[in-house]
């Protein structure tokens, strides 16, 4: 039986550091404040924000959400976030993508001050990743990777990390901040060859291809360390998701494994509230940090 690397108490100990720090900071200062820009009422945007607004409120972190309709122009949304990024009493934007086709995606993220970009996904902030710049805001999702790997005590230099997908959300930066804790990191796609080969001699292997229990008992060994950041809609259930890695075979051979739900997943909201308080303590009158 593999040891389940579970994502509670790695964002708990994230929540509990940035509770303290916005309780110590608000003494003469105002809350962190956080801004959603939504555009239309995908339900998976509303489930996202519904957990955001929920855990705002536990932290301690003003939320306010700009909401448009599908038929926003280009020019509205680009002067909205324009206008947050001269708010200085905002301290975080968070853009729901992907944006309605009508609109220039690239143009809106590109308009976005990269210090109110919690999210990470500017280029200046990937910029700053592959750069090995620590004032970067990195995406999320890598983020949660490596809190939950730096919660359980596993060692990373010297290690062989294999990264399954190579997409700029999570992929690439994954792998990037892997590399930076002097990690040995090879990263596959949909074209690698000898795929399960490879991934079976990792020590830490990485799946975050979105391909529901692709990662299957050729991929691993007694020993691995298994992160599956993979959501999918579960093809055996209806109404319920799974991991990229089949849960049910790999257990019982891998050494540590993050389950689907309750991992990485639900680690993510605590790493964008964190980079939140973080953005917002850069302000703080230093009598007040
Ligand atoms: P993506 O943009 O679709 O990228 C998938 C990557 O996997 C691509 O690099 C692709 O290779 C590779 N791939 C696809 N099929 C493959 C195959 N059969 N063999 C080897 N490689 C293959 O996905 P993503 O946005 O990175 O997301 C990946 C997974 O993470 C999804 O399940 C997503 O839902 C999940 N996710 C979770 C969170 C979270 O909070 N936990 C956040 C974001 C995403 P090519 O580049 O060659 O096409």
């Amino acid at each position: 039986m593999a040891e389940l690397l579970k994502g509670k108490p790695v964002a708990d100990r994230l929540k509990e550091k940035s509770i303290g720090l916005i309780a110590a900071g608000q003494q003469g200062f105002r809350q962190p404040k956080l801004v959603i820009v939504r555009v239309g009422e995908r339900p998976d945007d509303l489930f996202y924000e519904g957990g955001v607004k929920k855990n705002c409120a536990l932290w301690s972190i003003d939320l306010e959400v700009k909401a448009f309709p599908v038929t926003v122009g280009q020019e509205e949304l680009l002067a909205t976030v324009e206008d947050l990024n001269q708010d200085n009493g905002v301290d975080g934007v968070l853009i729901f993508a992907p944006l309605p086709k009508t609109i220039d995606e690239k143009a809106i993220f590109a308009a976005l001050a990269p210090e109110k970009d919690i999210d990470g996904l500017t280029m200046a902030n990937l910029g700053k990743v592959f750069t090995g710049d620590k004032d970067a805001f990195a995406p999320c999702t890598p983020v949660a990777v490596m809190e939950t790997l730096d919660y359980y005590d596993i060692p990373l230099q010297g290690k062989q990390v294999v990264v399954l997908g190579r997409s700029l959300v999570v992929g690439k930066p994954v792998s990037m901040l892997l590399l930076e804790k002097n990690a040995t990191v090879t990263i596959c796609h949909s074209r690698t060859e000898h795929l399960a080969e490879i991934c079976k001699r990792a020590d830490i292997l990485v799946a975050a291809v979105g391909k529901a229990r692709m990662v299957t008992e050729e991929f691993t060994h007694p020993g691995q360390v298994i992160i599956d950041v993979g959501i999918n809609a579960d093809p055996q259930q209806e109404g319920k998701i799974c991991g990229d890695v089949d849960f049910t075979a790999v257990e019982p051979i891998c050494a540590k494994i993050t389950p689907v739900p309750a991992g990485v997943g639900s680690i993510t909201t605590a790493v964008l509230l964190t980079h939140v308080t973080n953005a917002w303590r850069k302000k703080l009158p230093n009598n007040c940090r």
